[in-house]
């Protein structure tokens, strides 16, 4: 079988440091190794629309800005197709033949949408847009007949959702058109869901808790200084907790035993530090600036390569819509071979 990898993020903002350590690092990691047949980057416009019915031009400038941080960090465009959702409108046409698969109880049911909803305020108002949209997602996974999809935690419910379609057509059609995704999870359980810099349970662009891939030097250190710690943890003396503590929860994330070496020499590793941290006195400052120079170190060369991008934007433009005619390629192929299987291919009825 062929390994497919197939990722997206919505472009409602700048990739934050959840992004990375959710997602980004593990298709880094996969474009290092290379052992696959197509790596495909979707930048999904229609689906930030479903819940920015009025702010199209946020969704429109942050294309650009999504795809400036992938190549920041590393995406390397010669060996991903990075495109942009809207420009493969084959998968809005999957789309509408998926949803006669799935009923609306069991969209109700999504955790990640229910959490979604209560967040975004959306009370009885919410749009049948936002309502669908696992099953749209569940169209932007198999058309390419992805493998594997890099993804954090809150995207599992989308993945069972579109292992569920595949059954269902499968049942219902037959014909073995699509390819049977799995996600692939950061192996480091914190990674999963990187909390907020205000101790919410995940870092999100719609929340306005992250830590951006752009953000300046003095940016990310007054986040840092002012990111969520222990409550009761008041005189440096006094025990502090490491659960729910944000910058523990980024030092789990980030930090190596190299970096202690580098900037806090007076620990051997993170378990030292915990332990002191703990048992009372250590300050907040101290592990503080010890997250501020280990995130600088991630991000200081990312920044840099973000400045020379944007030099360009044209040609990173020029590259998106090329790759968005190759996607549509292979999207109209999968849509063929579906719409084939379901008994509504009239090309045969043509006279000429
Ligand atoms: P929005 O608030 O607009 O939904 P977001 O910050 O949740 O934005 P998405 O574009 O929805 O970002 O998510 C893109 C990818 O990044 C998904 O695979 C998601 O699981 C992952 N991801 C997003 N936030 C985090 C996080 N805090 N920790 C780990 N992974 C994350
Ligand atoms: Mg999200």
């Amino acid at each position: 079988m062929k390994k497919v990898i197939l990722t997206g993020d919505r472009p409602t903002g700048n990739l934050h440091i959840g992004h990375y350590v959710g997602s980004l690092a593990n298709r880094l990691k996969l474009q290092e190794k290379g052992d696959y047949d197509k790596f495909y980057i979707m930048i999904a416009d229609t689906q930030a629309l479903t819940d920015n019915v009025n702010n199209v031009d946020k969704v429109k400038n942050n294309i650009i800005q999504v795809a400036i941080d992938y190549l920041s960090a590393g995406i390397d465009p010669e060996k991903v197709n990075i495109f942009i959702q809207s420009q493969v409108p084959e998968l809005a046409e999957m789309t509408m033949y998926f949803m006669n698969l799935v009923t609306v109880s069991r969209l109700n049911r999504n955790p990640t949408v229910k959490d979604e909803i209560k967040q975004r305020g959306f009370n009885a108002s919410i749009p049948v847009g936002f309502m669908c949209y696992p099953i749209s997602q569940a169209s932007d996974i198999l058309a390419f007949n992805s493998t594997v999809v890099p993804v954090g935690e809150d995207q599992l419910p989308m993945l069972e959702q579109t292992r569920e379609i595949v059954r269902s057509f499968q049942n219902t059609y037959g014909g073995n058109v699509f390819a049977m995704p799995e996600p692939l999870l950061p192996e480091n359980d914190v990674c999963r869901r990187l909390p907020g810099t205000d101790g919410n349970l995940k870092m999100s662009k719609s929340a306005g808790n992250c830590i951006y891939l752009k953000d300046e030097a003095d940016v990310v250190k007054q986040k840092i200084m002012n990111a969520y710690t222990d409550p009761n943890h008041i005189k440096i003396s006094d025990p502090g907790r490491v659960e729910g503590n944000v910058v523990f929860a980024y030092l789990d994330a980030l930090c190596t035993d190299e970096d202690f070496k580098k900037f806090l020499p007076e620990y051997q590793n993170l378990d030292e530090l915990k332990a002191h941290y703990r048992q009372g006195g250590l300050g907040d400052v101290k592990i503080k600036l010890f997250l501020n120079n280990v995130m600088q170190q991630l991000l200081e060369p990312i920044r840099n390569r973000r400045k020379e991008l944007e030099k360009d934007v044209d040609k990173i433009y020029e590259m998106l819509f090329k790759n968005g005619e190759k996607a549509r390629e292979v999207a109209g192929e999968t849509l063929r071979r579906m719409k084939n299987a379901m008994g509504i291919d009239y090309s045969k009825f043509l006279t000429k």
